[in-house]
């Protein structure tokens, strides 16, 4: 779907002050001169794990950038402002050090510099995350973004990828073969971050989450060492266990090894739009629906402004609609025949269903996530259902963002997924029926108050229809600690046991946070 930047504009009062909102801007780390007692030395000025200053001594940040054999990036090189941003624009933090790794080596050597310094430590994949816990303030960024190569082997469905790739380079490697590697819906996104946090997409239902598909990695753990994690007599089960949804606490995931699936060239999707007066009753005919779908099938119905896209009526650009887009994972004309019910429900005002290459399904909403430009602030919750009165909350609220960008999306979930059994990967329950996607989207600053409130509220009036826990990789700010203990569930024990294990000093903390104290 590709947006202009036509929309009329629409802004809610901002109701002041925004508890939970970080400012950002946290002076760079310096270089000065010390002499605590002894002769003056020159050192980095960098932020601990513990929120203190630690003095590094510039001959050991010298040392430490000569191992690496890629970049060593610092607030004074012409790159820095570059190499920190991340994809969410709202995001606006200043590392002490970026260390922009070519290898495995260099992971470890950056984990064994971290660790010995005490620093503050950030692992970046793709950088997607919305929270931008992908850097830190002060602190070091171990950012794995140069390596995002991929390889499939045709004969065996097996892919081998880097630790920094993104879905879309996966995709690049597997449509030759007509393989593919269940992933997320917009290309550009980071891989690592979405499979270690679950991993939802057009493949789920038919062939599982993305980290069900992980069958082994390589992971670089708070000791420097490299641990195998997979089911193989010389591989650690367990690791691969918690890395399968228990995101970034346990090392930094140098290598993956997924299962592909045989997936297209050309898959079927259906694409209609709704009028948002009717946006209810499509909601209804979509969750009667979804009842009698096959795991071929997945799909996601999204409340939003209707966006300026070739073949889009015009005068719904601008106004409430919801859009269902749904697809066959099979043979596209088996799926044009499946997805005629999703074509007639409700009362659609247009219908662009057609068949498309994987690849343009898979670059379908790249445009409307453009990375750095505007600012981003996402929740998400599990619905116990898809309620008539939860329907009219949402209906209602997505008409009153503040932002004609924003979207409130439903993904309806069951299928492959939904069969994996809470206890054999860290992600943890299934059961849920529905995931409800938040996604404050909007262009300026002075918005961001009315935005983030907005998003905030659509959170807190959905609580009471869903099980209380949220999908760790659409986390707003991560500003709620005590969710890791409700996500993970009945798993939460033993992650804290192999947390305890493979980071006892809680050095990558800054995700998902899963303490080694419990
Ligand atoms: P980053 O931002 O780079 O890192 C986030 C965290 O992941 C890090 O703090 C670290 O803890 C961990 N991490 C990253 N790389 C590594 C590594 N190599 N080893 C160990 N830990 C690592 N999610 C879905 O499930 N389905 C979707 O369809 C979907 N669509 C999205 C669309 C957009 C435009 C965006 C921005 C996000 C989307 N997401 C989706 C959410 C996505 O899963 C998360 O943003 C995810 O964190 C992206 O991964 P990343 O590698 O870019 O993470």
């Amino acid at each position: 779907m590709v947006r202009g930047t036509t929309y009329p504009c629409r802004r809610a009062d901002a109701d002041g002050g925004m508890p939970g909102v970080q400012a950002w801007s946290v002076a760079p780390a310096n270089l000065c001169v010390s002499a605590q007692g002894g002769p003056a030395v020159a050192v980095v000025r960098l932020h601990s794990f513990a929120g203190n200053l630690v003095e590094v001594p510039e001959g050991a940040v010298e040392r430490f950038a000569d191992e690496l054999r890629g970049r060593l990036i610092q607030p004074v090189d012409p790159e820095y402002d570059t190499a920190r941003a991340v994809w969410n624009g709202l995001v606006d933090k200043r590392p002490g050090l970026i260390a922009r790794c070519a290898d495995s080596g260099d992971v470890a050597t950056a984990v064994n510099f971290a660790r010995e310094h005490d620093l503050l430590l950030a692992a970046r994949g793709g950088g997607h995350n919305v929270s931008g816990i992908a850097s830190c303030d002060g602190g070091l960024v171990v950012d794995l973004s140069p390596m995002s190569a991929a390889l499939t082997n045709p004969a065996t469905e097996i892919v081998r990828a880097q630790g920094g790739v993104r879905i879309a380079d996966l995709d690049q490697a597997t449509q030759p073969f007509n393989l593919a590697v269940p992933m997320g819906v917009v290309s550009e996104t980071g891989a690592a971050g979405l499979t270690l946090g679950g991993g939802f997409g057009w493949l789920f239902r038919k062939h599982g989450l993305s980290c069900d598909n992980l069958l082994s990695a390589e992971v670089v753990t708070s000791d420097g060492g490299t641990v195998r994690a997979g089911s193989k007599p010389s591989e650690d089960p367990d690791l691969l266990w918690a890395l399968r949804g228990g995101g970034g606490n346990f090392g930094i995931v140098t290598e993956f090894e997924f299962r592909a699936h045989p997936v297209g060239p050309d898959v079927f999707c259906s694409l209609v739009v709704h009028a948002g007066a009717d946006a209810g009753e499509a909601l209804r005919a979509i969750r009667s629906w979804k009842e009698t779908i096959p795991d071929e099938v997945a799909s996601l119905a999204i409340l939003m402004y209707g966006p300026p896209m070739e073949g889009f009526p015009q005068e719904y650009v601008g106004r409430p609609v919801l859009i269902h887009l749904a697809t066959y994972v099979g043979d596209p004309d088996e799926g044009e025949r499946v997805l005629a019910a999703a074509r007639a429900l409700g009362r659609p005002v247009v219908d662009l269903s057609g068949r498309r290459t994987y690849l343009e399904l898979q670059e379908f909403f790249d445009a409307d996530y453009p990375a750095h430009e505007l600012r981003y602030y996402w929740k998400s919750r599990f619905l116990t259902g898809l309620d008539d009165a939860l329907i009219d909350t949402i209906v209602g609220l997505s008409e009153a963002a503040p932002s004609p960008r924003s979207t409130i999306d439903v993904w309806p979930l069951g299928g492959a997924m939904a069969r994996v059994p809470a206890g054999d990967t860290a992600f943890g329950d299934r059961s849920m029926p529905y995931m409800l996607g938040i996604e404050a989207n909007w262009e300026n600053a002075e918005d961001d108050d009315a935005n983030i409130a907005w998003a905030r509220d659509v959170y807190e009036r959905t609580g009471a229809y869903s099980d209380g826990r949220e999908y760790v990789n659409f986390p707003g700010f991560y500003e709620a600690d005590e969710l890791a203990r409700s996500t993970f569930g009945d798993n939460y024990p033993r992650l804290v046991e192999l947390k305890r294990r493979f980071d006892p000093q809680n050095l990558f903390r800054l995700n998902h946070n899963i303490s080694p104290t419990g």
